[in-house]
């Protein structure tokens, strides 16, 4: 089952249940459901509807409705979005926080940097976190602005993403897959130049629309095994990245107790585990990307985001 956000007539914000790639508006399965062990979000969804994050606090309630949806979907026709009038958003338009990442997570990544530079550093002994800024989510077909201005040095990294569900802090390995509501997919877009220049990654990875995310977020009982996936990233139809999760360095129930420790996770909370090699600055010649590039990120059982590259508005 996926659960994502969608934009009705382009102005109101719903969280929707996917199934057999229909939409369904969240609260009016609610609503059609009428149990009265949904109280609590029952009084949300009247007040101000549901968002994903209420139903990832609340997965209880997500189940509820996702196992009533894939019953008997034809009882819930009055919920379903007529298409033309609503699209996609990011699963999670707004994070409450920063999106939590990891750099140098992949062995063949690290050795096409090293490649790259002329540089022979070793593979991490921790995991190397750092994060994007709200500001920076944008959603499927939603464009990558380039603003040249800005920087010259634009490129792609597909990544698995983890969305938590239930939160908490120090969180163990062995506990730590209880906590994780479900996976989507995210292109960690980074300005290499800027990356560089200030010898930090936070500034050339936190520029406006450099977290492209989505389609929706794909239910942990759906994914057997998050460390067994395919994860392809195509530049037009160029394939650029074609690798598997199981080479992640670091798993995600490690990431999870690294990242937890003296550090309350909360549901809703987003961690990008990595990216593998083939990303642009590590080619012979260099590719960076360009106005009018198409991006099309993919993960095994997750989705794939679509992203065309725009040129910054001009402020003549
Ligand atoms: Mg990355």
């Amino acid at each position: 089952m996926k659960l994502g956000t969608a934009l009705i007539q382009g102005r109101q914000q719903v969280a929707v249940l996917i199934f057999n790639d229909e939409l369904y508006d969240a609260n009016a399965l609610m609503t059609a459901l009428g149990d009265s062990a949904m109280q609590p979000l029952g009084r949300i969804a009247g007040v101000r509807g549901l968002s994903t994050i209420d139903l990832i606090e609340n997965e209880s309630t997500f189940l509820l409705l996702a196992q009533a949806l894939e019953k008997e979907p034809g009882s819930f026709a009055n919920a379903r979005l007529v298409e033309k009038e609503c699209r996609l958003i990011a699963p999670i338009p707004r994070p409450a926080k920063n999106v939590f990442c990891l750099g140098r997570n992949y062995a063949d990544h690290i050795q096409e940097d090293n490649d790259s530079r002329g540089m022979n550093t070793e593979l991490p002994k921790y995991p190397q976190f750092f994060t994007k800024p709200p500001t920076s989510v944008i959603g499927p077909d939603e464009a990558i602005v380039l603003d040249e201005k800005v920087t010259r040095r634009l490129d792609y990294e597909v990544e698995l993403a983890v969305v938590i569900g239930r939160g908490g802090r120090d969180i163990t390995a062995a506990n730590a897959m209880d906590h994780v509501f479900g996976y989507t997919v995210l292109n960690d877009v980074t300005a290499r130049d800027l990356q560089r220049r200030h010898d930090q990654w936070f500034k050339g990875k936190a520029l406006d629309t450099s977290c492209p995310m989505g389609p929706f977020i794909v239910h942990a009982s759906s994914v057997v095994d998050p460390h067994d996936l395919r994860i392809q990233l195509y530049v037009n139809d160029e394939l650029r990245q074609d690798a598997n999760t199981s080479s992640m360095i670091f798993k995600i129930p490690q990431i999870i107790e690294s990242l937890s420790a003296g550090l309350t996770l909360e549901p809703g909370d987003i961690i990008a585990t990595g990216t593998p090699s083939g990303v642009g600055y590590a080619m012979d010649p260099r590719q960076f990307l360009k106005a009018g590039d198409l991006i099309r990120c993919h993960v095994e059982k997750v989705g794939t985001v679509e992203n065309v590259v725009r040129p910054a508005p001009s402020s003549d």
